[in-house]
């Protein structure tokens, strides 16, 4: 693991993952958990240095309610920025991850919306993000030598940091909670496969996923079409 980059896992159901991540005068958080374990969160982030204004931005890899449960209170409590990618732009602004434009839902999302909130996963603080994440926008501006990348499949916004020493933030576009494998729970199975083709031809060496340990890119695309 690069230095630098510290994995916070919370705990609740299964485990999912923040990054925080030092920058020259600062720390960026990348997704920020269920809110339901924001006092763990909270005292981590304390544990690190982190204070009013020196947590410069929060960015949030897709709008599910794992990732997303706190990033309004965050963004209050340390003055911070939020980015994400557009394309989960009508979940945020309604705190539901299963919002879909209009014509675009189904049953199936009903029902994984009834099951969601069954377990204390329906929705989340709503909120408008500051900054909109291009694909392959350059992150130096916020102190980061990386850039933002456009990985739709497993929701329409679903984005990636990639670092310029090979770091993958790659939220829930891959996931090692059984073994390094892309994430089976997919809204758009084209977009997908496109995303993880995508990753061939990036220069990644390390995948620090959503949920799971990190682990070294080879383990999943070593061979040719390991990853289909
Ligand atoms: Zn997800
Ligand atoms: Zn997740």
């Amino acid at each position: 693991m690069s230095s630098g980059i510290r994995p916070i896992a919370l705990h609740y159901l299964f485990d999912v993952n923040c990054y925080l991540v030092e920058t020259g005068d600062g720390h960026v958080l990348i997704d920020t958990g269920l809110s339901r374990r924001r006092p763990v969160l909270e005292a981590e982030l304390e544990g690190a240095g982190c204070g009013r204004g020196s947590l410069s931005l929060i960015v949030l890899t897709h709008a599910h309610t794992d990732h997303a449960g706190n990033c309004a209170y965050l963004r209050e409590k340390f003055g911070s920025r939020i980015a994400m990618h557009r394309g989960d732009l009508g979940k945020v602004e309604r705190g539901e991850m299963f919002w879909k434009p209009k014509g675009e839902g189904s049953l199936g999302t009903t029902l994984a919306k009834l099951a969601a909130s069954l377990i204390g996963m329906g929705k989340f603080d709503a909120f408008e993000p500051d900054v909109l994440l291009e694909d392959g926008q350059d992150l130096s501006d916020y102190g980061l030598d990386a850039r933002a990348l456009h990985f739709p499949g497993h929701s329409p916004g679903s984005a990636g940091i990639l670092t310029s020493a090979g770091d993958l933030f790659c939220g829930d576009l891959l996931t090692n909670t059984r073994k390094p494998e892309r994430n089976s729970l997919v809204d758009d199975a084209e977009e997908m496969d496109a995303s993880i083709e995508k990753l061939r031809t990036l220069g990644i060496r390390t995948v620090y996923p959503g949920h799971g340990a990190p682990f070294p890119i080879e383990l999943l695309m070593g061979e040719p079409g390991a990853a289909r």
